[in-house]
C-alpha cells in the first residue's frame, strides 16, 4: 500500500487555459450526491456535446418523500458546495445552487436559459427514482433530453444477480458474485469546459442562501471546523494519507478505538467529493491481494452492498426487513433516548462513542456497532430512533448506509445478523480499547480509573472511586441499565415474537 496521485491534479493547468464562457444553448449538469470535478460521468457526458454548460445544485427540502439532510450534513454541504464553486470558477465557470422543488426548479431552468439537455447521475432509492423520471418526462414535454449515468455507485445495481435473475439478500454471496464483474475505471476530469453566462436574475427567488446551511444560535459546529475540510483535493489527501501509512494494518487498526487507524473517507464519499471507483483504482493499483487492503475493499463492497440494498428493497429505511419485528415490543422511553443521545448512560464506551459523534459528526464503526447494539437490545429502543439521531448529527449521513447497518446491528432483518448477537459493552471496550484510550478521551471525568473500573465503574471500589474524584450521579452518572437485566429484557423481548 502506497501512494497514488489521483488524476485530476494532473491537467489542471491546460484545463483553465481552454475554459471560457460562451452564449449558444447551454447543457445543464444537475449535481447532487456527487461534488466533485473529477470520474464525474455526467460532467463529461455534458461537456462532450460541445455545448457550454450551467452547472446546479438545488437543496430540494420540499419533496418529503426524499430524505431531508441533516444538520451535520447540511453543514458539510456549505464546505463541499464552495469547493466544487471554487473548482469550477478556476475553469470560468461557475455553480448557481438553488432552493425548492427540484421537479419545478429544473424544468423551470431548462425552459428560461433554453437548454438543450440535462445530465444527471442515478440515484437509488425508488422515491428519487420516480422524481427523476418525472422530471426528465416534464423535459421532454419541453423539448429537453436528459441523460443519467452511474456516478455514486461501483456498479449498475441490476448488474448483480443470482443465477435466477434475483437479487443478493446476504453480503457474502453478493460480495463474490461482484467480484467476478468489471468495475469501470475512473474518468479523468474534461479536458474542454466551457460555461454559459448566468444572468444575475436567473431565478434570483429561489437562489439557496448558503450562508442558512451552517449552525448559528447555537454555533453547534465547532468541533466539526476543527475535525474535517471537505472537499476533493482534501478527499485525495486522506486517500493517499489511508494508503501510505494504515491500509497495510488495516485488518488489525480499523477496529482499534483509540486510534486512526481507518481511512475517513465517509463523509467524502456521502458528499461525493471522491468516487468509489477513484478509492477501488487506487487500491487496486497499490495490490489488492494485500490482507489490509481486501478487507478494505470488502468494506467499501458494504457501502456498494447498502446502496443495492436500497435500490432492490426500497423500504430498507423505513421498515424492519425481517417481518416478525412488526410486533417487536420497542420500549418508549423519552429519558433513556436522551441520556444515549447526549453520552449520558453511565456505560463508559458508549458514552464515548455518543460524544465522539455529537462533537465531530464521526463516530468509529466499533463504536457504532456498540452504541447501536446498546440502544437496540440493552434499551430495547426502536432502532429507527438511532437511525433517526445518526441521520441528523453524521457528517457521513449516507440513506443506505446508515439504515442498513442499524437493520445489521439491531438483527433486524438484513443479512444473516441475528437479534440474539448482543455485544456486552464492557467486553468490547476491554478488547478494542484496550488501553482506555478512546474512554479517557471522551469521557475525561473518568480518566483517573484504572484496569477495568475504566471499563466498569459500577463494580470499582468506594476507594478507587474517590481517589480518581468519580461520584455517582455527580460527576459521572450510575448505568441507566443493569446489562444483565437489560440483556434479559431483550431476549424475552425477542422470545415473544
Ligand atoms: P473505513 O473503515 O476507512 O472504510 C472505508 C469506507 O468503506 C467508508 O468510508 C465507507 O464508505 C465504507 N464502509 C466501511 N464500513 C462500512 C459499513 N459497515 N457499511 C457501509 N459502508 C462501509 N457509513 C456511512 O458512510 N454513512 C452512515 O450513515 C453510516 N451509518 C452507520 C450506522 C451504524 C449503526 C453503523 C454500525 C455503521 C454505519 N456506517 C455508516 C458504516 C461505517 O461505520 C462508516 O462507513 C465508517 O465508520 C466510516 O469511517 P471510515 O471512512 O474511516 O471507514
Amino acid at each position: 500500500c502506497q501512494t497514488l496521485s489521483p488524476s485530476y491534479h494532473s491537467n489542471e493547468d491546460q484545463m483553465s487555459a481552454q475554459g471560457h464562457q460562451t452564449s449558444a444553448s447551454p447543457v445543464i449538469v444537475w449535481f447532487r450526491e456527487d461534488l466533485r470535478f473529477s470520474d464525474h460521468p455526467a460532467l463529461q457526458a455534458a461537456t462532450a456535446t460541445g455545448h457550454p454548460l450551467i452547472c446546479v445544485y438545488v437543496l430540494d427540502d420540499e419533496t418529503p418523500a426524499l430524505h431531508a439532510l441533516g444538520g451535520a450534513s447540511r453543514w458539510w454541504l456549505h464546505g463541499a458546495l464552495s469547493d466544487l464553486r471554487s473548482t469550477l470558477s478556476r475553469h470560468h465557470g461557475t455553480l448557481l445552487t438553488l432552493k425548492g422543488s427540484a421537479e419545478k426548479l429544473i424544468p423551470q431552468l431548462a425552459k428560461e436559459t433554453d437548454a438543450q439537455g440535462v445530465y444527471w447521475h442515478h440515484r437509488l432509492h425508488q422515491k428519487e427514482r420516480e422524481q427523476d423520471e418525472q422530471i426528465a418526462s416534464a423535459l421532454d414535454k419541453q423539448g429537453v433530453s436528459s441523460e443519467a449515468s452511474w456516478g455514486t455507485v461501483l456498479l449498475d445495481p441490476k448488474q448483480v444477480q443470482t443465477k435466477e435473475g434475483r437479487f443478493y439478500q446476504v453480503f457474502t454471496a453478493f460480495w463474490k458474485a461482484f467480484q467476478s464483474q468489471d468495475v469501470p475505471v475512473p474518468l479523468d476530469p474534461p479536458a474542454h469546459l466551457s460555461f454559459h453566462p448566468l444572468p444575475d436574475d436567473l431565478l434570483s427567488k429561489y437562489r439557496l442562501d448558503e450562508t442558512t446551511l451552517l449552525p448559528t444560535h447555537p454555533d453547534w459546529a465547532a468541533g466539526l471546523r476543527a475535525t474535517w475540510e471537505p472537499g476533493e483535493r482534501e478527499a485525495h489527501e486522506h486517500l493517499e494519507d489511508f494508503l501510505r501509512h494504515d491500509c497495510a494494518r488495516y485488518g488489525k487498526g480499523r477496529d482499534e478505538m483509540g486510534r486512526e487507524g481507518t481511512s475517513r473517507l465517509s463523509p467524502y464519499l456521502a458528499s461525493g467529493a471522491i468516487s468509489p471507483r477513484q478509492v477501488w483504482e487506487a487500491i487496486q493499483k497499490k495490490g489488492a491481494h494485500d490482507e489490509g487492503a481486501r478487507i478494505f475493499l470488502s468494506e467499501i463492497g458494504w457501502r456498494e452492498f447498502a446502496k443495492y440494498t436500497l435500490f432492490h428493497q426500497p423500504r430498507l429505511p423505513d421498515v424492519s426487513l425481517g417481518q416478525k419485528f412488526g410486533k417487536m415490543p420497542w420500549r418508549k422511553s423519552e429519558q433513556d433516548l436522551t441520556a444515549w443521545q447526549q453520552g449520558r448512560t453511565g456505560v463508559p464506551v458508549v458514552d464515548a462513542g455518543m460524544r465522539q459523534l455529537w462533537k465531530t459528526g464521526w463516530m468509529h464503526n466499533r463504536a457504532r456497532m456498540i452504541v447501536g447494539s446498546f440502544l437496540t437490545k440493552h434499551l430495547l429502543i426502536d432502532w429507527r430512533q438511532g437511525e433517526a439521531w445518526f441521520r441528523d448529527t453524521l457528517v457521513d449521513a449516507d440513506w443506505a448506509s446508515n439504515a442498513m447497518n442499524w437493520q445489521w446491528v439491531a438483527g433486524t432483518g438484513i443479512d444473516a445478523s441475528p437479534f440474539f448477537r448482543i455485544f456486552n459493552p464492557t467486553r468490547q471496550g476491554v478488547k478494542f480499547d484496550p488501553d482506555g484510550d478512546y474512554i479517557r478521551q471522551w469521557v475525561p471525568e473518568l480518566k483517573k480509573l484504572s484496569g477495568k473500573d475504566l471499563f466498569e465503574p459500577w463494580n470499582a471500589k468506594e476507594e478507587d472511586l474517590e481517589r480518581a474524584g468519580v461520584t455517582f450521579g455527580k460527576t459521572y452518572p450510575r448505568p441507566i441499565v443493569d446489562l444483565k437485566e437489560g440483556r434479559d429484557r431483550a431476549m424475552a423481548a425477542f422470545r415473544s415474537l
